[in-house]
């Protein structure tokens, strides 16, 4: 494990901290700026300011320059990630665009789709949502059903999408359907992965409401939505291999960012756990509470280095493959973890704030909520357990 940082990287960490300075007003890094505004409000503002840093170059930190990235290093995209969350800003509004699509373009992508896709993604000129969950495809997803069929120059899709991150908030999706029938009654074949319009009478999308009170998410119906038959990615027919590329696209990151946030919300749990009490005296001397948060704090610790391995890896050259299946699963269940510490602190206080007697609890319980999804998406704990026994472990299926 290397953990020196480059005088390249160190430059880098100091320009993007300036920026950070010049540009980050400081009550946009507080929870309370946030907590007076709309879901729509929030989205806007986080929008705009996004497209100013990737306008002033700090976005796709290791995307190619021609496609608009900063042509950086895995370390600088950790760096990136880290002074983020340090800096406590917002997070991006596009993150399947950016995650999954953006690599997926410029690997097969006609040259059409990289201009038109790429640079308008990075400066949230388009937002991007991900349809690939049905109400009856989830962690089995080949069992899809939307049916995409040829009509003219069109495709004609009708289906029904759910759990889509930013339903209500996309311009575009990247969706996979049914353009033939299954040949064979192999369930993987005949998909096809399109680039569709939200924006048509074909598309409705409803909101879904959280346990958080938000609607991140959404369920999106398409009756009779048009999409052109060029807006495919990665041809007619292939959609479960571009699928499967695209999801790749998450390996090989590593979890600094993650750790940074988490290891933050360990210590302002550890502070609640100061000033609330247990049997008479404050709960940071309660012998089990005690246990629970230096367990937490293990975790994390064993997750940055985790972390530090994973960056000297990838920095190396080595394509992590599956073992990234690994990262997956210890970020979001540390992140449980810390959670659960806090949940046990304050109690009822985390579904009834006001008997939190002046505590200031309530972000600190949103992410708390927010950590119950997080080993549910990009792949369920118990699916990528099953990765690592059979495709890292090599254990029997
Ligand atoms: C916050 C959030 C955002 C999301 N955003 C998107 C999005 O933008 N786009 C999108 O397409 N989807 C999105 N999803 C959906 C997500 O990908 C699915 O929830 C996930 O794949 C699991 O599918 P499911 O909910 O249908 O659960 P199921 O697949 O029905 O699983 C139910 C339970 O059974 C377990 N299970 C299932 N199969 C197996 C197996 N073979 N072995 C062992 N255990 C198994 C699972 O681990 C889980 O505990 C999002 C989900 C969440 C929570």
């Amino acid at each position: 494990m290397d953990l020196r940082f480059s005088e390249q990287d160190e430059d880098f960490r100091k320009e993007l901290r300036s920026w950070l300075d010049a540009n980050l007003p400081s009550e946009m890094r507080e929870a309370a700026f946030w907590a007076d505004k709309s879901d729509d409000e929030s989205f806007e503002i986080r929008r705009e300011w996004e497209a100013n840093k990737a306008k002033d170059g700090f976005a796709g930190i290791v995307w190619p320059e021609e496609y608009g990235g900063r042509g950086g290093t895995p370390t600088m995209k950790a760096i990136y990630d880290e002074e983020m969350a340090k800096a406590n800003a917002p997070s991006t509004v596009n993150p399947l665009g950016l995650a999954f699509l953006g690599p997926t373009v410029m690997a097969l992508g006609t040259d059409y789709q990289k201009r038109e896709i790429i640079k308008p993604l990075l400066h949230n000129e388009v937002i991007w949502c991900q349809g690939f969950s049905e109400p009856g495809a989830g962690s089995d997803l080949a069992a899809l059903q939307m049916k995409a069929e040829p009509q003219g120059e069109d495709y004609l899709i009708n289906g029904q999408k759910i759990w889509t991150t930013n339903a209500m908030h996309g311009d575009k999706i990247f969706t996979l359907a049914r353009t033939s029938s299954p040949e064979g009654g192999k369930k993987h074949a005949g998909i096809s992965m399109l680039l569709v319009d939200m924006h048509q009478p074909g598309i409705e999308a409803r909101p879904l409401k959280q346990m958080t009170g938000a609607s991140e998410f959404g369920e999106v119906f398409y009756t009779d939505a048009l999409c052109k038959q060029t807006d495919i990615l990665g041809g007619e027919g292939n959609g479960w291999a571009t699928a499967m590329l695209l999801l790749s696209f998450e390996r090989g990151s590593s979890a600094i960012g993650q750790y940074t946030e988490f290891r933050k919300m360990w210590e302002e749990v550890t502070n609640v756990a100061a000033q609330v009490e247990r049997d008479g005296r404050p709960a940071t001397e309660d012998p089990v509470l005690r246990q629970e948060l230096a367990a937490a704090l293990i975790e994390l610790e064993c997750l940055k280095y985790h972390s530090w391995h994973v960056l000297t890896q990838t920095s190396n050259g080595k394509d992590l493959g599956f073992e990234a299946s690994m990262t997956k699963i210890m970020w979001s269940e540390t992140f449980r973890r810390v959670s659960d510490a806090h949940e046990k602190v304050v109690g009822t206080a985390f579904q009834v704030p006001e008997l939190g007697q002046g505590l200031s609890i309530e972000e600190l319980t949103t992410m708390a909520m927010w950590s119950r999804s997080c080993t549910i998406w990009g792949g369920s704990q118990q699916v990528q357990r099953t990765v690592v026994a059979e495709r890292v472990l090599g254990l029997p299926r």
